[in-house]
């Protein structure tokens, strides 16, 4: 997605310079070519078997690129009431959402009881309490599955590894196998899934041999159940680095699959990442390149509030200047925020950029816009996608009117 052409930084063979002339940056853009990409890469990973592929929204909950899944037949994981409310203004068939979260409260699932998603994936017996005493009052029936805990090391950043048994989501597996024992043949919920997501960026296959042979493990022991599905979870790394170490699909084909194979069960698969996440780049320009004794500063107008990973995670991002060609500099870029965490890259070798050049941090399709914020009273950045060649706004920039609605001067 991302070339220089004699020295001139191209997305999707536009000139960086040309698809920023009118649009004011800092912007997200995205290539909906490299999403179908990436989607396709997918299913032939999971060719012949009975699967589904859902979307997780907290990666990326643009409404217009949700659309866009939705139509090539991509089904929608949600975690919360405002991807619910996404997932309904978008026009998802309830039998495409599956619905995901830790600390449900109980108007979310009474709303579920009526909604009537593909699945509902229930953290733990607390949970599972909380949806009987309301399905019963209701008097309504649900389908749900089990988070289950695997209690694996997905090896990566601890902030997203979910599947360890110190971390706070699921429930162990002899929970697991009581609750399953409790509710079968339950009139009303409808134990009839299994949810295993052990974490994000992983890129490496063992902790799925793992945690999908342990799960295989458990079914086979389970004496009675009414399972009809398996929710395989998502978690599947990039290559942030750009150093060639991406997802290992082909291991995973030869190694991971035949576990899968083995539960007889449809798969579900829940993927943000793998899927959107190097087909979005921030846009950003260099405000001046400030020099200290000590340091150089590439200061661009894109921010710690447009993008936070490097600062909350202290993640990697590939930097692309304009030009790649000039006098290469041990440099920092940092945004313009009152915070010294405020930075996308220190002591980053790379061509040194000029002022006004425009600077393009890659691989943040995923967990980006979302986690912007409006800190030092930044305004979220505007969203572009390149389908067909054509570059649509598929959201605007916040302003500072729409963000300042609540308040009423004359009070
Ligand atoms: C976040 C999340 C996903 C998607 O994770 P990626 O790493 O973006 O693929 C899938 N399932 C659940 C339950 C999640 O919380």
């Amino acid at each position: 997605m991302i070339k220089y052409y004699n020295n001139h930084l191209t997305v999707e063979d536009i000139t960086i310079a040309e698809i920023a002339k009118d649009r004011p940056t800092p912007f997200y853009l995205y290539s909906w070519q490299q999403i179908v990409k990436n989607i396709e890469r997918i299913k032939r990973t999971f060719e012949g078997l009975d699967y589904h592929i859902s979307f997780a929204a907290k990666a990326n909950n643009n409404l217009y690129l949700l659309e866009e899944l939705k139509n090539i037949g991509i089904g929608i994981d949600i975690v919360s009431e405002g991807e619910f409310e996404s997932a309904k203004r978008v026009g998802y068939d309830p039998a495409n959402v599956i619905v995901n979260g830790n600390g449900k409260t109980k108007s979310f699932l009474m709303d579920m009881l009526y909604y009537q998603p593909r699945a509902l994936n229930i953290d733990s017996k607390e949970e599972l309490e909380r949806l009987e005493e309301l399905a019963i009052k209701e008097n309504k029936s649900i389908v749900i599955a089990l988070r289950v805990n695997p209690d694996v090391d997905p090896i990566t950043h601890p902030y997203i590894s979910t599947g360890l048994k110190k971390n706070k989501f699921g429930m162990d597996l002899d929970t697991a196998s009581s609750l399953i024992n409790k509710y079968y043949q339950h009139p009303l919920v409808q134990i009839q899934g299994l949810h295993i997501h052990i974490g994000s960026q992983i890129l490496n296959i063992t902790p799925y041999e793992d945690a999908y042979g342990k799960i295989y493990e458990f079914i086979k022991s389970l004496n009675n159940h009414q399972l009809t599905f398996i929710n395989i979870g998502g978690g599947w790394g990039i290559d942030y680095l750009k150093s060639g170490k991406e997802f290992p699909l082909e291991d995973y084909r030869l190694r991971v699959i035949p576990i899968i194979k083995q539960m007889n069960l449809p798969v579900i698969l829940e993927l943000g990442r793998f899927i959107i996440g190097n087909a979005g780049v921030l846009v950003g320009r260099v405000e001046y390149v400030k020099k200290t004794p000590y340091k150089t500063f590439v200061v661009t107008d894109a921010s710690m509030a447009d993008l936070i990973r490097p600062s909350l995670y202290d993640s990697y991002h590939h930097i692309y200047p304009q030009h790649d060609t000039g006098d290469e500099g041990k440099i920092d870029i940092v945004g313009p925020l009152c915070e010294t965490g405020d930075r996308f890259a220190e002591e980053r070798v790379i061509p040194l950029p000029k002022n006004d050049e425009y600077i393009v941090i890659g691989d943040t399709g995923a967990y980006g816009r979302v986690m912007s914020s409006n800190y030092n009273f930044s305004l979220r950045p505007a969203e572009y996608l390149i389908k067909d060649g054509e570059i649509e706004e598929v959201r605007p920039r916040e302003d500072f009117k729409d963000v300042t609605s609540y308040y009423i001067k004359s009070r």
